[in-house]
């Protein structure tokens, strides 16, 4: 079922060519394909436990951990991301059932472990690993500790990467540091489906990760250039999110995340202005104008937000 001739051809190709300009991108506002015209291999899918259908053979899967995206067409399988070992498991079992018999791109969206720690269960199945050049560095100082050696990208880009799977053509774009220091977008482009990795939690407060990188000051201008570059009628799929709101969205569920970490940014420079300590600004129990963003039972507090911004202002300042 899998062309892997096909997928060789165009991986190459995508390595070799480095990009596809984001210009090239139709900037109007396509029309949803009707759900029920689509017919390919995904049709069994959306019956599946954990397998939703967004549009145009386009997908997610929910498990525990960061959502996985997915695009299953009768020419070729790709995925976003891998969970955790065992909804790994569960989700390539879901795919296999519906008589996939290997998996022609998977994409690392960045390198935390509710991501990537299923790719050794993908592994076998996947013809290749692709991630932003900084993830495996990453990935691999992040499981210093651990016994097992985390599977890592095979193939690796610094800004750009596109390749054609049956008739739908993946871009991969890194717009700079934001949550961490190798962040991807992957954009369908026929579809207009985006995964955004965990440049999103929707309506929550983000983990953010200094220590591989990110910089909320330049996370801002990251989806900033999302909202610009991509088609207005794109659905993002977000790595986690509100229960309320969900993990799938729009342009303005980004511009929603967006308000806030300007928010957090201007609050922190407040409070250095005014001589604040970092205790007295991580205090606030609330983002004035952002209550929806106290997510019930999120395990990430606002402090730790407020936290992490202190020290980024006073450190670029
Ligand atoms: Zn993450």
């Amino acid at each position: 079922m899998i062309n892997r001739k096909k997928f060789l051809s165009t991986s190459l190709k995508g390595i070799a060519a480095g990009a596809t300009s984001l210009s090239l991108f139709p900037k109007v506002i396509a029309r949803p394909s009707p759900m029920n015209t689509i017919k390919g291999p995904m049709d069994g899918l959306r019956r599946l436990s954990g397998f939703q259908e967004l549009r145009r053979n386009v997908g997610l899967f929910t498990g525990r951990g960061g959502t996985i995206g997915w695009l299953y067409n009768s020419e070729a399988l790709v995925a976003i991301d891998t969970q955790f070992p065992d909804t790994a498991e569960t989700f390539i079992n879901g795919l296999t059932e519906r008589g996939a018999s290997s998996m022609d791109l998977l994409v690392n969206s960045h390198h935390h472990n509710d991501h990537t720690a299923g790719n050794g269960v993908f592994a076998p199945f996947a013809q290749h690993i692709i991630a932003h050049e900084n993830v495996p560095t990453y990935q691999r100082n992040s499981n210093q500790d651990s016994d097992a050696k985390p599977i890592t990208a095979d193939q690796r880009f610094s800004s750009k990467w596109s390749g054609d799977f049956g008739d739908e053509t993946l871009h991969l774009m890194h717009y700079g540091a934001a949550h961490t220091g190798g962040d991807t977008i992957s954009f369908f482009e026929k579809a207009q489906v985006a995964h955004l990795g965990d440049l999103v939690f929707n309506r929550a407060y983000p983990y953010i990760d200094p220590s591989s990188g990110a910089s909320v000051q330049n996370w801002v201008r990251v989806l900033n250039t999302i909202v610009e570059e991509l088609p207005k009628d794109t659905i993002y799929i977000f790595g986690h999110g509100h229960p309320e709101f969900g993990i799938t969205g729009t342009w303005e569920d980004i511009n929603r995340k967006k308000a806030f970490l300007e928010e957090l940014l201007t609050l922190g420079n407040e409070a250095i202005m005014a001589g604040k300590s970092k205790e007295e600004f991580a205090q606030m129990e609330v983002i004035p104008g952002f209550e929806e963003f106290a997510a019930p039972g999120w395990r990430l507090p606002l402090y730790y937000n407020l936290n992490i911004v202190y020290d980024e202002l006073r450190s670029t300042s």
